[in-house]
C-alpha cells in the first residue's frame, strides 16, 4: 500500500499533467483576474462566470511549476459550482492549511490531527499540505487562491 506522500504525490502530477477546467472564458461576461510569482515565475488567469451568487464556471490558465499548476486545478473543481461565500470559505480553509502547517514546523507536518479542525472537508487538496515544507513554494500553491479571491472581490463589487 502506497504511503500518504506517495499518494500525494499523484494527486498533484495528476492535476499537473490532466489540470481540470483549463481554458479562458470570455471576458466579459466572466470576470478575470491574473497573479503572478516573481519568486518562481508562475502566471495565472482565473476567469469565472458568476450567476446568482454562484460561480456557474471556472477556467484556469497560465504557466508555472508543477505546484502552481496543480493547485490551481484542485481549486477549480473544490470552488466550481459553490457560491462566493463557500469559494471564499474553502479559500480560508486552504490557507489556514498552508499557514498553520508553516507555523507547526516540519515534524507536525505528516499528523493529520495537527491540521485545522475543518480541513478534511479540503479533499484531495489536502495533498497540498505537504507543500508547507518547502516555503518557496508556499506563494506558488497560493497563487491561484489569492488571485481567486481577488476575483471574487470584483463578482461582489459588481
Ligand atoms: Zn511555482
Amino acid at each position: 500500500m502506497p504511503g500518504l506522500e506517495d499518494l500525494y504525490r499523484e494527486i498533484i502530477l495528476d492535476h499537473y499533467k490532466n489540470p481540470r477546467n483549463e481554458g479562458e472564458l470570455p471576458s466579459p461576461p466572466a470576470i478575470k483576474e491574473q497573479g503572478f510569482n516573481p519568486l518562481c515565475g508562475d502566471e495565472i488567469s482565473v476567469y469565472i462566470n458568476v450567476k446568482d451568487d454562484v460561480i456557474e464556471d471556472i477556467k484556469i490558465a497560465g504557466q508555472g511549476c508543477s505546484i502552481s499548476r496543480s493547485s490551481a486545478s484542485l481549486m477549480s473543481v473544490a470552488v466550481k459550482g459553490k457560491t462566493l461565500s463557500e469559494a471564499e470559505g474553502v479559500i480560508g480553509t486552504f490557507k489556514a492549511m498552508m499557514f498553520s502547517s508553516e507555523n507547526n514546523g516540519p515534524e507536525e507536518l505528516d499528523q493529520v490531527t495537527k491540521l485545522p479542525s475543518n480541513a478534511r472537508s479540503l479533499g484531495e487538496l489536502i495533498a497540498l499540505q505537504g507543500v508547507v515544507k518547502f516555503p518557496v513554494r508556499i506563494k506558488c500553491a497560493t497563487l491561484a487562491w489569492n488571485t481567486l479571491a481577488l476575483g471574487i472581490q470584483d463578482a461582489r463589487a459588481v
